[in-house]
């Protein structure tokens, strides 16, 4: 059978160091010990080593002007990783910090939660180490479109969908769909999700992937008799994951009582006012900062920190970016009597942070599961796009909340099943695992 060893090995023997995308796949081999132990078909055939193999990976050169005239010059990235369920399908992050490593393991990450949504969706994710932060609208229209004049040769409706991630929004895709048009001469909707209304998006995609994690975390509280009503909630980051989860949070009756950024934290122990959040964020493009002292009232900023330490809170959703709540932060959250930690981020907790969770009694969901609602939804607007038919808020909401309760029930079926009741992490792992090696082994060796 193969060990975990084994893979990591293979892994840093072909690709040199690559600590994020290590630390994704052992994340999944460790969860999947006792499906292995029942089923060892599962090990046979190379099957987790063509796994953690992308089907094609893509790097190139995206030079551009800025406004001073000056070339630059910033790399892209598109990792297919695996289309046994259907076209490639993930997000382009725009952040410095991206790099093949990052954009491995969330396109790893991005198989199984594709496969737990129950959408005919395979996975992949892309990107740059482009930073849209402080650049200006011409300058991030002028890099988008350099980044699809290489992009489109790649993608298309049926072949790999993009979407955004962080520092993809709305501005970015349309000026990304613009370009796309341009060049294929095709009003082709279906190749990117999250477009503007009028254009092809869906509505509720914005809010999909909050939402969707709130919905999540509602399950696991109603599958213990409880309840967000009346909790206190801590959430990280300040963009489009957070201020959804926000919104949702305190329409079901919890107080958010943080938001982030980079920069640091607010706490408010009164809840965040998630319309001037929103109005900082989306519309002016400012900072948490911003929005503190725009409120001011009893929201305190603290520059330089993280939300975890802010207040003793019963539910944190950490909506950031991966590592970003470590083992440190993990036992201040105990301390403060944290009940239920849900993954908005890709995987936010290190492994270390997970495992003081578990140990402590925390209610754990991990990210391909909480937050597969954002990718849930992109793919009921390629359903939309591809009948040309547009549903109603309502109508979509609805279907996310289904797919939400869903991915809830497999999740603890699967972790039933393998003698691991209650283990969110296992159960995602093992029910998106299973959904994936099936179809890699009805389709063959390739
Ligand atoms: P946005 O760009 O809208 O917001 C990202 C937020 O996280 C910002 O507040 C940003 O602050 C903060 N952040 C980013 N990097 C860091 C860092 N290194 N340290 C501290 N804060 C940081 O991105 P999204 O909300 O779309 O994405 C957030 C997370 O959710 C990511 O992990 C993404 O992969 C995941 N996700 C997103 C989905 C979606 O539909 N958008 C779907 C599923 C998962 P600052 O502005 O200072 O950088």
């Amino acid at each position: 059978m193969i060990i975990r060893e084994e893979i990591i090995a293979g892994i840093e023997r072909r690709n040199g160091s690559q600590p994020e995308f290590v630390q994704a796949v052992g994340e999944v081999v460790d969860s999947l010990g006792g499906l292995l132990a029942k089923r060892p078909e599962y090990a046979d055939g190379a099957l987790l080593e063509r796994m953690v193999e992308p089907e094609r990976q893509i790097m190139f050169r995206v030079a551009w002007v800025d406004d001073a005239g000056q070339v630059q010059v910033n790399r892209g990235y598109r990792i297919e990783f695996n289309s046994a369920l259907g076209p490639y399908k993930g997000g382009l992050r725009f952040h410095p910090s991206v790099n093949l490593s990052v954009v491995k393991f969330l396109g790893f990450e991005q198989i199984f939660k594709n496969a737990l949504t129950g959408q005919m969706i395979g996975g992949g994710k892309g990107g740059s180490d482009f930073d849209p932060h402080g650049k200006s609208d011409a300058e991030v229209m002028r890099f988008c479109q350099a980044f699809m004049t290489e992009l489109h040769r790649h993608i298309g409706a049926l072949t790999d969908v993009p979407a955004g991630d962080i520092g993809v929004g709305g501005r970015e895709i349309g000026y990304l769909y613009g370009q796309y048009k341009r060049i294929v001469n095709r009003f082709e909707a279906g190749v990117l999700t999250g477009k503007g209304l009028d254009w092809g998006g869906s509505l509720a995609r914005t809010e999909a992937t909050g939402y969707g994690l709130v919905m999540f975390a509602r399950e696991m509280l109603a599958a213990k008799g409880d309840s967000l009503d009346g909790k206190k909630v801590a959430i990280s980051g300040s963009g489009n994951v957070a201020i959804y989860a926000a919104q949702k949070a305190q329409a079901l009756g919890a107080t958010v009582v943080t938001v982030s950024d980079s920069a640091g934290a607010v706490y408010d122990p009164a809840g965040i006012d998630v319309e001037l959040l929103k109005q900082v964020k989306e519309v002016e493009r400012g900072r948490v900062l911003d929005y503190a002292q725009r409120l001011g009232g009893s929201a305190q900023y603290l520059e330089g920190a993280r939300p975890w330490g802010a207040a003793d809170v019963d539910v944190a959703l950490p909506c950031a970016t991966q590592n970003e709540l470590d083992e440190a932060d993990m036992a201040t959250l105990i301390q403060g009597g944290v009940k239920l930690v849900a993954e908005g981020a890709n995987m936010p907790l290190t492994n270390e942070a997970i495992d003081a969770a578990k140990a402590a009694g925390v209610l754990y969901a991990p990210g391909k599961a909480a937050n597969a609602g954002g990718v849930a939804t992109s793919a009921l607007e390629m359903a939309q796009n591809a009948g040309f038919a547009k549903w109603s808020f309502e109508e979509v909401e609805g279907k996310l909340d289904q797919i939400m309760r869903d991915i809830h029930s497999a999740s603890l079926e699967a972790a039933d099943a393998v003698g691991a009741p209650g283990d969110y992490q296992v159960g995602a792992n093992v029910a998106g695992f299973i959904k994936v090696a099936d179809a890699m082994l009805a389709q063959g060796v390739m």
